[in-house]
């Protein structure tokens, strides 16, 4: 997945424009920089591969979902449907606004179950938020049309399938609002950097204003512009900015790539009778910067992680038991450590995760083994890869 394998030339030639403006900022400086707007090109690159109207870059993932929530007008009580698989940015960004993380079991898209999110709507709800984890989609089809029945808000998080698609859509562009990430292990990076992408109008000036503390952005003084309401700063640096220019160019070289190195494994392992692999929704079409897939029970799935790393197979996630992945290690959420008090709303509807119960999920996620698919691999390196996954992996029946 990771762009940072290919970080060239290209990457190194955008900054340096940028350090010999010496214009480090995304706004004002007209004159000093030389006709320098990164952050704007950016954008615009974006929204042209994505099929969006508009797209708002911000300073990380994380801040893109902060953002794109508040962007929407969701804020202190609302309710927000989450993944219980997903990473802890999903629960931050929606717990930074005082609205409330809703969790529901994922299914074998490893990402939100049509059926539980139906049956976890309450008059409270405002969003309904997918992870697209791993490189593949949630059923966008099936969310869309439970959003449109109950007014909710479509918001999907990208951060890890940028490039995929699902009903000839980018992923990002099928919901009401998409967000990506471009930390430094996403499939393109800036280094640190996020977006927002949508075709909403409104949605994008309040991004704009909101990831620049309300900031107008009318004229070109910003000492004169002034603030329709609370904001904060989210701003990406025009540096992270080209980074990013230089990566967008080659996004679709890495997602050929990925897609090359992924079809071999699959090759390999799709003769193995013990292994089924992570269900794409009808209409989806991979990012491929994971491989995804189930063994028969969780003990199996267990010992063929361990298996996989003591064969020399790195990058395997067993996300059951990991950290920053899984509702079950999330104690300072299911405990509420926080390190101020935190909004009343919080306190009130918070629901007892300790308490919970995700055995759906627990029965997926139990069995599921996550290979990444990396850039920099040499066609026998693939190769060599795939057989070992699959000498190791037809012994777990
Ligand atoms: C990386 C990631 C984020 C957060 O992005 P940052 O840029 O690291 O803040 C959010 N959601 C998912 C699914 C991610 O993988």
């Amino acid at each position: 997945m990771p762009g940072f394998e290919l970080f060239g030339e290209s990457e190194k030639s955008q900054v340096q424009d940028v350090l010999d403006s010496g214009v480090l900022m995304r706004y004002g400086f007209d004159g000093m920089r030389n006709n320098h707007w990164k952050a704007l090109e950016l954008e615009a690159a974006l929204s042209k591969r994505m099929k969006s109207k508009y797209a708002q870059l911000v300073s990380s993932g994380t801040a893109a979902l902060t953002v794109a929530l508040a962007s929407a007008g969701v804020g202190a009580g609302d309710e927000v449907i989450m993944p219980t698989f997903t990473f802890v940015a999903s629960f931050e960004s929606i717990l930074a606004i005082g609205a409330i993380p809703i969790l529901v079991n994922v299914d074998d898209t490893l990402t939100l179950s049509p059926k539980s999110v139906e049956s976890a709507i309450t008059d409270k709800t405002k969003v309904v938020m997918p992870v697209h984890m791993c490189g593949s989609m949630a059923d966008l089809g099936a969310l869309k049309t439970i959003c449109d029945k109950h007014n909710l808000l479509l918001l999907e998080d990208a951060c890890q399938a940028i490039g995929g698609s699902y009903d000839g859509k980018p992923l990002g562009s099928y919901g009401d609002i998409g967000c990506f990430s471009f930390d430094y292990v996403k499939t393109i990076t800036c280094g640190e950097g996020g977006a927002i992408i949508t075709n909403n109008e409104q949605y994008k000036i309040n991004a704009d204003h909101y990831s620049d503390h309300g900031h107008d952005h009318v004229g070109n003084n910003r000492g004169t512009e002034t603030h329709p309401f609370l904001g904060y700063n989210f701003r990406i640096s025009e540096l992270h900015a080209a980074v990013g220019c230089a990566q967008i160019e080659r996004l679709d070289d890495f997602l050929s790539i990925q897609k090359k190195n992924y079809t071999v494994l699959r090759d390999a392992l799709s003769p193995l009778s013990n292994i089924t692999f992570r269900k794409v929704p009808k209409g989806g079409v991979e990012n491929y910067s994971f491989i995804s897939i189930f063994l028969p029970t969780t003990e199996l799935a267990k010992k063929a992680h361990t298996a996989l790393g003591e064969a020399g197979v790195d990058s395997c996630f067993y996300w059951f038991d990991n950290n920053w992945h899984y509702y079950k290690k999330w104690e300072h959420l299911t405990h509420k450590r926080s390190l101020g008090k935190l909004p009343q709303e919080v306190m009130n509807q918070l629901p007892d995760y300790s308490r919970s119960d995700f055995a759906k999920s627990d029965a997926w996620i139990g069995r599921t083994i996550s290979c990444l698919v990396k850039l920099s691999w040499t066609d026998e390196q693939v190769v060599e890869r795939a057989t070992k996954m699959k000498e190791v992996l037809e012994k777990f029946v």
